[in-house]
């Protein structure tokens, strides 16, 4: 804890941490150092984490890295980061992100954006960590920590751990209780842990995962001995490579990564095979439509009433004119477009023709994976990003869907509500991470964890 707090210092320029709980951590270490003593360590005793900050954590500001959650202190703790203290884990700090997890490069953040550790070969360009978990991979990349928790609706762990050389799974929806995450889209979130390698990714999900009567949607199932099933022996197992994915003007080292991939899982003793997951075209204009839809309705309660930041109103100013004032002036542009997008695709003269349509695509979407596992595929290999990280502020200069594309890969994961891991499997030609995805089948977390292992 004492090295991390240290090396948290001393990487300021990163960003990636947005409040220290500095004395806490050191509390709660003592703490730990006193059950390893008497013979009681949990799993995670001791273990400095950080968390993301769309993670309600009592006494500790939880602003989503928005405006709008100002000064806002929450009561509770979420259901996740108490397991993860129940389990012994330490709390460094909360972790930079994109606003209410709305982004692909950490740059909607009200803090301003996180760094990327990792530059091209000698350049001294800066780079995004990825989003909208960026704080947590730039932290983990660093070494500011040795796990995070990171949230996925449509990549958000996946893609930032493949722009940093780090390990990111979003286990099967229902796995992890939201209960005291932010909510973005409440259909498709999930937390996850983002880790140095699969092995540590293991043990941390273990902790987090588990049934919590507080989250409707959340899975009343055991939990397995994730650790435990890391035996690196995939013989037999049929890998699927889906030929949608296989995009035009795909970078060919992205094409080469994947190959690698292919062959690594092959030579581990897998049989391959092509599958094809014919909606995969979809996907992004579905979860684009779905995603800001359920983001409309859940920040709607941010009407500055109720949390953080209110707008001075001038004499004469009614509820309504508190609404707009507080509502412009807390959301950046970004969280403002979702919510007109979210808006539109919702009202009365558009339900059916977007928000219905879309859900009825997101049940082909999740067809076609249904399809590939009927027939024995037991995991599917995918890139986890079509580039490796990009430079701040060169996406953000093109239009928002440029931004968007980012999430080609990651997205169909969550429409169907699947696992998926993105493992560090390789670097650009200028030496930046680049990582793979394998999408297993649901609640089958502890097979995908063992395939991945197998490409470490
Ligand atoms: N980049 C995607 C979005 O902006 C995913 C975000 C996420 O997974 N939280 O919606």
């Amino acid at each position: 804890t004492e090295a991390c707090l240290s090396a948290i210092e001393g990487a300021s320029a990163l960003n990636a941490f947005v409040h220290r709980t500095p004395e806490r951590a050191q509390e709660m270490a003592a703490e730990a150092d006193k059950r390893i003593r008497s013979g009681d360590a949990p799993a995670l005793c001791g273990i400095p984490m950080g968390i993301k900050d769309l993670f309600c954590t009592k006494g500790v500001p939880s602003q989503a890295a928005s405006r709008i959650l100002e000064n806002f202190v929450p009561e509770y703790e979420s259901t996740v980061t108490q397991q993860l203290f129940d389990a012994g884990a330490v709390m460094l700090g909360k972790l930079n992100m994109d606003e209410f997890a709305m982004g692909s490069s950490n740059e909607t953040s009200v803090y301003g954006n996180a760094v990327n550790p990792w530059r091209r070969g000698n350049e001294a360009t800066e780079l995004t960590p990825g989003g909208s978990s960026g704080g947590s991979a730039s932290a983990v990349a660093a070494g500011l920590c040795l796990a995070a928790t990171g949230t996925d609706t449509g990549g958000s762990i996946r893609q930032p751990a493949a722009f940093t050389g780090i390990t990111g799974i979003k286990p099967t929806y229902g796995r992890c209780s939201r209960w005291g995450i932010v909510a973005f889209a409440s259909s498709l979130d999930q937390a996850g842990p983002m880790t140095r390698d699969v092995r540590d990714a293991a043990i941390v999900l273990q902790a987090m995962c588990g049934h919590d009567p507080k989250d409707s949607t959340s899975a009343d199932l055991p939990v397995p001995d994730f650790e435990a099933m890391l035996t690196g022996d995939i013989r037999g197992k049929t890998i699927g490579i889906p030929r949608e994915y296989r995009m035009d003007g795909m970078p060919e080292e992205i094409e080469a990564l994947w190959a690698e991939g292919r062959r690594m899982l092959e030579d581990a003793g897998a049989r391959i095979v092509d599958i094809s997951l014919p909606h995969t075209k979809y996907a992004l204009p579905c979860y684009y439509v779905i995603a800001p839809a359920e983001a409309s309705s859940n920040l709607a309660r941010y009407d500055g009433v109720r949390y953080g930041h209110r707008a001075k109103l001038a004499q004469g100013d009614g509820i309504v004119e508190m609404y707009e004032k507080t509502r412009a002036e807390g959301f950046g542009p970004e969280v403002q477009r979702r919510v007109m997008v979210g808006t539109y695709v919702l009202s009365a003269g558009f339900y059916d023709a977007y928000y219905n349509r879309a859900r009825k695509v997101r049940t082909l979407i999740k067809k076609d994976f249904e399809d590939a596992f009927a027939e024995g595929v037991d995991a599917i290999l995918t890139p986890a990003t079509p580039s490796a990280a990009f430079g701040l502020g060169e996406m953000t200069e093109a239009d928002p869907v440029a931004m968007y594309l980012n999430d080609v890969f990651t997205v169909t994961v969550n429409l169907a509500g699947l696992p998926g891991i993105s493992v560090p499997a390789g670097q650009d030609r200028s030496g930046l991470p680049l990582g793979l995805q394998l999408i297993g089948r649901p609640w089958e977390e502890g097979d995908l964890l063992n395939t991945a292992y197998a490409l470490e």
